[in-house]
C-alpha cells in the first residue's frame, strides 16, 4: 500500500514538473504569452418581431424561451497581433451588416478582415435580421421596419462588444482539442418521419466538436469555444431562443459559473438535429453538447504557442447560367402553384433591384478566410456550407482541424459538386434563389482555403501527400 502510495507520490512530482516546462515552452524567449479578452451582450429583442428561418412561420413572435447573446473572445499573441471571434444566437450576417461591421471594428481597432471572424450559431429561433433572407419572409412595412432597426442596433452593439473585449485583455494560456458527439443526422439522406425507427443512419457526417479552451496565469477557465456542425432546427415554436445552442452555452456556464461559453455554427447545412420539435430535445442536445466539451476539458488538451496567424481572401463565385431577366421573374410571380411562396417573394425583390437600374451580377464575393492559432488550424467559410466540405478539408489538411460555416457572410447554401449535380432543396439555389451555383463551386473553394492556409504555413496532411 505504502509502496504505491510512494510510486503515485512520484509520479505526480514527475507529471507536475512535466507541466512546467511544458507550460514554460508555450512563451516566447522574452517570456512573453497569449493574452486574452471576453466580453458579452445580450442581443433578445426587446418586442415582438418576425422571427428568421422558416419561410412558412406566419406571425411575429411570442416571447423568450432564453436570452440571446452576442459574444467575443479577443487573443493577442506574444508579438501583439491580435484577431477576434464573434459568435451569436442569430440567424446569420449577411454582406451588408458584415461589411460594414468589419469596416468600423477596424477603422476603430485597427484589425483587418483576416483578424475578424463573425460567425452566427443559425438559430432558427432568432429575430429577421435585415438583408439576411428577409427577402423570403412576408414582412409588412412595421415588420421591415422593425428588422431594421434590431439590425442597426445590433451593428452597434457587435463594434461595441468587440472594444471591450480587447479592453479586457489579460495573459492567458490557449489550448484546443477535438471531441465528440453524434446528434446530427444527414437530412439528406434520411427521412425525419421515420427517424427513430431507423438503424442504421446514413452519411455523410462529421461529428467532431471543436473546443478552445481559455485559462488565465492562475490556470483557471476564462472562455470556451466550441463548435458542431449541425442545423439550430429542434425548434420551430414562436418564442425567441439560440435552440441547442443556446441551451449547450447555458448548460456549461451553469456547472462554471463567472465562465464565457461561445458556440460556434460548423459546417454542417445538411445535418440536422433529430428528431426534433420540443424544448426538452433542445434541451437534450445542449446538455449533449455542454458535456462533450467537458469531456474535452477533463482529459489533456494541446496547449498552443502564442502565435497567432491569419488569412482571409474573397472569390467570385459563378453561378450556373445568367441570371434572370425581369421577364422571368414576373413569371415565377405568376405561376401559381410550380413555385413555393417564398420563392415568389424573392423573385419579388429581384424585380426591385432590377427597377432600381442595378444587375443581379453572374458571381458572387465569397469570404474564405483561415486561421492558425499557435499549430491549431481553423478553416473558416461564409454560407451554408453541407458537411462534405468538412470532411474534404480534414482529407487535405488533417482530422485536427476546425472549421467554421456561417461566417462573415451567409447567402445562400454552398452545395459540394456531388449535392449540385444530385439537386434536391440545398443543391438548386445560389446567392439568387432561382439560380444555381455552378459546378465548379466545390473545387473553387477548395483550392482558395489551401492558397490562403499555404500563406500562413498550415500544413497539408501526411496522407494527403
Ligand atoms: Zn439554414
Amino acid at each position: 500500500m505504502k509502496r504505491v502510495l510512494y510510486i503515485s507520490v512520484i509520479a505526480f512530482i514527475f507529471t507536475q514538473a512535466f507541466h512546467f516546462i511544458a507550460a514554460s515552452e508555450v512563451t516566447d524567449e522574452d517570456g512573453r504569452g497569449w493574452k486574452a479578452g471576453i466580453a458579452r451582450v445580450l442581443i433578445t429583442p426587446e418586442q415582438s418581431m418576425w422571427m428568421d428561418g422558416y419561410a412558412a412561420r406566419d406571425h411575429p413572435s411570442e416571447g423568450v424561451l432564453h436570452d440571446l447573446w452576442a459574444k467575443a473572445l479577443v487573443i493577442e499573441d506574444s508579438r501583439g497581433y491580435k484577431a477576434v471571434l464573434v459568435t451569436s444566437d442569430i440567424i446569420g450576417f449577411p454582406k451588408h451588416m458584415s461589411d460594414r461591421i468589419r469596416n468600423r471594428i477596424g477603422a476603430k481597432f485597427g484589425l483587418t478582415r483576416s483578424q475578424i471572424i463573425l460567425n452566427s450559431s443559425h438559430t432558427h429561433s432568432g429575430p429577421v435580421i435585415y438583408d439576411a433572407f428577409s427577402n423570403i419572409y412576408p414582412l409588412d412595412q412595421e415588420q421591415i421596419k422593425k428588422a431594421k432597426e434590431y439590425s442597426a442596433k445590433l451593428e452597434d452593439q457587435i463594434v461595441e462588444l468587440v472594444g471591450k473585449a480587447i479592453g479586457l485583455r489579460l495573459p492567458a494560456k490557449i489550448y484546443s482539442q477535438n471531441g465528440v458527439v453524434r446528434f446530427q443526422v444527414n437530412r439528406r439522406n434520411n427521412t425525419e418521419k421515420t427517424i427513430e425507427q431507423i438503424n442504421d443512419l446514413k452519411g455523410p457526417n462529421d461529428y467532431a466538436v471543436p473546443v478552445i479552451k481559455v485559462v488565465n496565469e492562475k490556470g483557471e477557465l476564462m472562455a470556451v469555444a466550441f463548435g458542431y456542425a449541425c442545423h439550430a432546427t429542434v425548434l420551430s415554436i414562436y418564442q425567441f431562443s439560440g435552440d441547442y445552442p443556446g441551451f449547450a452555452q447555458i448548460e456549461f456556464e451553469k456547472s462554471h459559473p463567472g465562465v464565457t461559453a461561445m458556440f460556434f455554427q460548423g459546417a454542417g447545412a445538411d445535418q440536422n438535429p433529430l428528431p426534433r420539435r420540443t424544448i426538452p430535445l433542445a434541451q437534450q442536445y445542449g446538455r449533449e453538447l455542454a458535456a462533450a466539451v467537458e469531456r474535452v476539458l477533463d482529459e489533456d488538451m494541446r496547449e498552443l504557442d502564442p502565435h497567432l496567424s491569419t488569412a482571409y481572401s474573397e472569390i467570385d463565385l459563378q453561378y450556373a447560367g445568367a441570371p434572370p431577366t425581369k421577364e422571368e421573374l414576373i413569371q415565377i410571380m405568376k405561376e401559381s402553384s410550380s413555385y413555393p411562396a417564398y420563392l415568389k417573394i424573392n423573385a419579388k425583390s429581384l424585380i426591385e433591384i432590377l427597377d432600381r437600374g442595378e444587375s443581379l451580377g453572374t458571381t458572387y464575393p465569397y469570404p474564405c478566410q483561415v486561421w492558425k492559432i499557435g499549430d491549431q488550424p481553423l478553416m473558416i467559410l461564409g454560407g451554408e456550407v453541407l458537411i462534405d466540405y468538412t470532411i474534404e478539408l480534414k482529407k487535405i489538411f488533417g482530422p485536427d482541424i476546425f472549421v467554421l460555416g456561417y461566417s462573415n457572410d451567409v447567402m445562400s447554401y454552398i452545395p459540394s459538386e456531388s449535392v449540385l449535380r444530385e439537386g434536391g432543396y440545398e443543391g438548386t439555389r445560389s446567392a439568387i434563389f432561382t439560380t444555381p451555383w455552378n459546378v465548379n463551386i466545390q473545387s473553387a473553394i477548395l483550392e482558395e482555403m489551401t492558397r490562403q492556409a499555404e500563406k500562413i504555413g498550415v500544413k497539408m496532411d501526411k496522407l494527403s501527400n
